[in-house]
């Protein structure tokens, strides 16, 4: 018998413009490296996927947890081409470094609009990627990325928090739900909604999204006062004709391991 030719890999495609020639890229950004204790061995990455009914938290399947611990600096991912890493995401990064920067070494400023969009654009960037550490998690589809790339603003649909971390650990945490369907109480083959949390250093970084409307109205607020964290996307208007956003205030609240836990799960206990 000859020997057997091995297959060629399937030529894999750029998660956020779909071409081919996609290189390994750190999940992290080199410039991070400056600023995180590199060496701490408390670095976990967890992803989780919970199916849950919207109405009465009665169907339940069994979540499936990957966790990931070592050195999230160290970690690689490849799914983005070359020209989407040296040009759109690499400009994002470098307008969001000197606004991340502060709020990592526990300087806390209040962000403008534009600068607020910065913030988020980048953990929708990080978000979208970090889902593919675990493709079931993956709740934003191709184009929503494609768009992202295209737009590079915080999606529709999707809210982002902002806290204080006690800076002794760093951590992230991903986490896809399949809400049941409200009308056809159908249990989704994929997840809808995704939570995810990262902590650097003195930083906690907080993003819900996905494709359906899940957080309106009093919705919204009563998750927004579940995980004692600040909502800075999209802004919350103060002024009568709606020009004036509300200040990102220093929080009292510093956040500990454990409450970092708990607004990671914080999703799922709300829909529970
Ligand atoms: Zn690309």
């Amino acid at each position: 018998m000859g020997k057997q030719k091995k297959p060629p890999t399937p030529k894999k495609n750029c998660i956020f413009c779909g071409k081919t020639g996609v290189t390994k890229e750190h999940l992290w950004p080199d410039w991070l490296k400056n600023y995180i204790p590199i060496d701490s061995s408390s670095h976990t990455h967890t992803t989780q996927m919970s199916r849950l009914n919207y109405n009465t938290g009665m169907v339940r399947e069994s979540p499936i947890i990957k966790i990931q611990s070592g050195n999230l600096m160290a970690q690689k991912l490849r799914i983005v081409c070359d020209i989407c890493n040296n040009e759109w995401m690499s400009r994002l990064q470098e307008s969001a470094k000197p606004l991340l920067i502060p709020f990592i070494k526990g300087e806390w400023l209040d962000l403008n609009l534009h600068e607020r969009g910065i913030v988020s654009a980048w953990l929708t960037m990080y978000t979208m990627v970090y889902e593919f550490k675990h493709p079931p998690t993956i709740v934003a589809s191709f184009e929503d990325r494609n768009l992202f790339r295209e737009r590079v603003l915080p999606p529709y649909n999707w809210f982002f928090w902002i806290g204080l971390n006690d800076g002794l650990w760093d951590k992230a945490h991903h986490k896809g739900l399949g809400l049941v369907d409200q009308l056809s109480k159908e249990i989704p083959e994929k997840c809808n909604i995704q939570s995810t949390t990262i902590a650097l250093n003195k930083l906690i970084l907080h993003v819900v999204g996905g494709p359906r409307v899940v957080l309106i109205g009093s919705e919204l607020e009563r998750y927004n006062n579940s995980i004692k964290l600040q909502r800075f996307w999209p802004p919350i208007n103060t002024g009568f004709w709606g020009t004036r956003i509300k200040t990102l205030d220093k929080p009292n609240h510093i956040f500990t391991p454990g409450d970092c836990a708990a607004v990671g799960h914080a999703l799922e206990s709300f829909f529970a």
